[in-house]
């Protein structure tokens, strides 16, 4: 180290240290900025993030909350983490926040934690329907602890079945209610789970995972003012570090924070809670509430031209980041979809549609989103060339070269950390 202060980042040295790896960190950036990104859970965090998660707190020891930890020298880090809290209960109007949370997944590992014991019943959202492997999967935790009841999508309307809901809940008697999804494209009414919730005594937790940086901009509403517990992820719309957090009332403030540590996890990751913390502050400005309007309005231009193109949104469109597509009637599944679009420069996932008939590895669907590219700029003009780009080379793989061609100049005119975010 030189005489200069060092507080992070230094590409050079890295490359000078370790070749290796810093060609991984090159390579990776020019397939991101190579091609055209809809994976719906990806985002392109900002310098000024990268630059938090890039530093020396990741040196810090630091069990504990900010001003009563099991290590000294913590008065740093202990304002990194305040800043965090402070930032995330304006934004979201919360009682209390933990910003500790690793990942989404240790966000609702503390959240059952917190509110249950081994073999209670909870009722949330089909996996295949749309809901995430922490909603009772049973190869994950939930499903093996936890004995998980499902409700799913009306087949008619592809709609969450409120009334299915209310039964299972008045049948099963569930302790807790879990509603947020991975793969809903629709507004969920946060206000019907707190009925059913309460009719029955049930905690409610609303896992906002996905679209917890539209609530924060305001483009969709919040689940906030509705859910006893709210687990989200930092690293989706909201653009920030990849991390997680819970949001509780004051009521199980106490408990949420001893699920997280020290029943579930040891030392907070501070270089990513200050990371978090400027994310926050980003999503405070008044650009951001802008960024989240325009990531829905080019959802439902993906959307709408997918549809014109024969491409089936599922519940016939989207009021989120994110559409699901059914691609029976183009004839494709969803496996060689995803493989004809990377070939073409165009990064989707495969995903299971309702109902679908075709098993997980294979679907008959494709989920696209678009936080990455409303990052770099692109509108609602380019989203209804990408959704006649994906079309075609779905339909047709000899479209793939020329296509490939076309997402590589889209992304190279809105390329990504060439300006201020
Ligand atoms: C992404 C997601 C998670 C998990 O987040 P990780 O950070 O990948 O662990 C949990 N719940 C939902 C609904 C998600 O979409």
């Amino acid at each position: 180290m030189g005489a200069e202060p060092y507080y992070g980042p230094d590409f050079g040295l890295l490359q000078r240290q370790d070749p290796e790896i810093a060609q991984v960190l090159l390579d990776e950036l020019d397939r991101a900025r190579d091609g055209v990104q809809l994976i719906a859970s990806e985002n392109f965090a900002s310098p000024a993030v990268l630059a938090a998660l890039g530093s020396t707190l990741t040196n810090k020891y630091a069990e504990g909350y900010p001003g009563r930890r099991y290590y000294a020298g913590c008065e740093a880090v202990d304002r990194a983490e305040q800043l965090a809290i402070d930032r995330a209960r304006r934004l979201f109007d919360a009682d209390h926040v933990n910003v500790q949370p690793h990942s989404g997944t240790s966000a609702n590992l503390a959240a059952y934690a917190a509110l249950l014991q081994p073999g209670d019943t909870v009722l949330a959202m089909e996996l295949s329907h749309g809901g995430h492997l922490t909603h009772g999967s049973r190869v994950n935790f939930s499903g093996r602890w936890f004995d998980v009841v499902a409700y799913g999508v009306r087949r008619d309307t592809e709609l969450i079945d409120y009334d299915e809901v209310r039964e299972l809940a008045l049948r099963h008697q569930p302790k807790m209610i879990i509603c947020g999804a991975t793969a809903y494209p629709r507004q969920i009414d946060f206000a019907a789970f707190r009925g059913i919730a309460d009719e029955v005594g049930a905690w409610l937790l609303a896992d906002i995972a996905h679209t917890v940086g539209l609530m924060a901009g305001g483009a969709t509403p919040s689940a906030v003012p509705y859910a006893d517990v709210v687990t989200f992820t930092t690293h989706k719309a909201l653009r920030g570090p990849r991390g997680g957090g819970i949001m509780c009332t004051a009521e199980l403030a106490g408990r949420i924070d001893r699920a997280v540590f020290p029943f579930s996890q040891g030392g907070p990751l501070m270089h990513a809670i200050a990371a978090k913390a400027v994310a926050f502050g980003e999503a405070l400005r008044p650009e951001f509430a802008e960024y989240t309007r325009q990531v829905v309005a080019n959802a439902r231009a993906l959307a709408d031209g997918l549809s014109a193109e024969g491409m089936r949104p599922v519940s016939g469109g989207t009021d989120s980041h994110l559409a699901l597509v059914d691609l029976r009637d183009a004839g494709v599944t969803g496996a060689l979809a995803e493989q004809r679009c990377a070939a073409a420069g165009i990064t989707l996932n495969r995903n299971a549609i309702p109902y679908d008939p075709e098993p997980p590895t294979v679907t008959s669907g494709i989920r696209v989103g678009t936080p990455c590219v409303t990052t770099q700029g692109m509108g609602t003009e380019e989203m209804k060339e990408v959704a006649s780009m994906v079309a075609r080379v779905v339909k047709d793989p000899s479209a793939v070269a020329e296509t490939r061609e076309r997402a590589r100049e889209l992304a190279h005119a809105h390329q990504i950390y060439d300006r201020e975010l």
